[in-house]
């Protein structure tokens, strides 16, 4: 017999169906035992009388065992019609059941949304933190988000490209993680603070439009939107200028927020418009929230920021790129070189309620400013040959003017959903120490084999025993 959704069991008054789910809850009326199914698609009442031969297996069912099964779908009772669930207006009158997995009992409540529980022992156990309505949500809309923007790119004629994770560093401002090479003793990837190079090489293939739901890794001091491994919607485009960017961009977040969400509003269409001083002096800060009402979830304001500084001192008095050294200037090198204060980049950025959700910009295809800009980042010349010959190379080959956005979707689907923390809206998150409790990683387990092939000697023996 073919198994039914629960959500579909409503349509099928008077009729036998298989159903297959968790137990979500149980309660006994007298001899009559009550069940609450649960199953993808929603929750369902299932009931049995003591003259059913599979009574006795029924009495020893608890929350959360997987069972499957087998009765008529009949309409309940006006008065016990419950109004709260798709399926309230009918209950399965139970024949058969059979128990495919019985379960231990759950270490928290997976009934409730979560917030009461302490986030370690969630994270422990997050495949039970994950059967709970809250996290099916949110799971399923960023399947859904990433469904439209694919297909939204996709009919807008951009080719969907990866590219590789292991890789050499790009300088997007955080630290790398490294991997050893075992054919390399010695070397090490880097693994992909985003694709930024790899991208502009592809416009140097001539791809022209490219994108890519593509997994980022950054080794910096972890926050509430912050991972150290997240997606980023990544975007290149050639021969585009920042105007009809910044209209894509807009349309496909207008586009997608009507479509997926409609209980949102959008506060102001056209997008505002903001410069970064301009920023800076009424809000103190890039990424102002310009809600009417900070607590309501309902409200979207979304704002780009342009006209950005290229350069920023660090705490150091050095300069460091504001968003990163491919960024295009509107000044030429001498200029750059003379005073990098005072240099504007073409950057953008993509601000909802207070987040930087996006972030981009017209990239330097001009080598001597690029030159000139790594200069100022203070590289030396050979330093420059080392880290990055291949782009100039690759420039020397003809290269079309272009220009990219990146969409931490993380925090564009955090916004959405009405989460406070990026966390919650991944699968399998790290916690803010940067380790992921339910398989155990960073791990130390591992072998003096393993170790010797990498070459690799770990110097305080103690300290590794001690934190496996
Ligand atoms: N690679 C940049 C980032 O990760 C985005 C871009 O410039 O397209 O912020």
């Amino acid at each position: 017999m073919k198994r039914t959704l629960i959500k579909d069991t409503s349509h099928c008054v008077g009729e036998k169906v298989r159903i297959c789910g968790f137990i979500n809850s149980v309660r006994a009326h007298g001899s009559l035992l009550f069940f609450d199914v649960r199953d993808r698609s929603g929750i369902v009442q299932a009931v049995i009388t003591a003259d059913t031969d599979s009574y006795k297996i029924a009495q020893r069912m608890r929350p959360e065992w997987v069972v499957e099964l087998v009765g008529e779908v009949k309409k309940r009772p006006e008065k016990m019609k419950n109004p709260d669930i798709d399926t309230g207006e009918i209950e399965i009158e139970i024949e058969e059941v059979n128990v495919l997995s019985e379960a231990k009992t759950a270490p928290f409540s997976v009934s409730s949304d979560g917030g009461e529980i302490n986030e370690e022992i969630r994270m422990k156990y997050r495949y039970l933190d994950l059967r709970r309505e809250r996290m099916q949500t949110n799971l399923k809309m960023r399947h859904k988000v990433m469904h439209y923007l694919r297909n939204y790119l996709y009919e807008k004629d951009f080719t969907e490209i990866e590219t590789p994770i292991l890789t050499k560093s790009t300088p997007e401002g955080a630290r790398d993680f490294l991997v050893p090479s075992r054919i390399h003793p010695g070397s090490f990837y880097a693994l992909p603070q985003s694709p930024q190079q790899y991208k502009q090489l592809l416009m140097v293939s001539g791809m022209e439009n490219y994108f890519q739901f593509a997994r980022c890794f950054r080794d910096e001091d972890l926050r509430g939107d912050r991972q150290p491994e997240f997606t980023q919607l990544d975007i290149e485009f050639s021969f585009m200028e920042t105007e009809e960017i910044l209209l894509l961009v807009e349309e496909m977040m207008v586009e997608m927020i009507e479509s997926l969400f409609p209980q949102k509003k959008i506060k102001k269409k056209p997008f505002p418009r903001i410069t970064y001083n301009e920023a800076m002096e009424k809000w103190g800060c890039d990424s102002p929230d310009l809600r009417e009402n900070k607590n309501d979830d309902k409200e979207l304001a979304f704002a780009f920021v342009t006209d950005f500084p290229m350069f920023e001192k660090n705490e150091k008095g050095e300069w460091t790129s504001v968003h990163h050294p491919f960024t295009r200037t509107l000044e030429n090198a001498e200029e750059i070189k003379k005073d990098p204060g005072k240099i504007k980049a073409l950057q953008y950025d993509l601000v909802l309620n207070g987040n930087e959700i996006a972030g981009g910009s017209l990239r330097s295809h001009k080598l001597d400013v690029l030159q000139a800009v790594f200069e100022v980042l203070g590289h030396s010349k050979q330093d420059i040959d080392q880290k990055f010959k291949h782009l100039f190379e690759a420039f020397s080959y003809g290269v079309p003017p272009h220009g990219g956005i990146a969409f931490g979707f993380e925090r564009l689907l955090m916004v959405l959903q009405g989460e406070k923390n990026i966390r919650e809206v991944m699968a399998f998150p790290k916690t803010g120490d940067g380790r992921e409790l339910m398989m155990g990683s960073p791990s130390s387990n591992i072998s003096e084999d393993q170790l010797k092939e990498l070459k690799i000697e770990i110097k305080n023996e103690r300290e590794r025993k001690n934190t496996s």
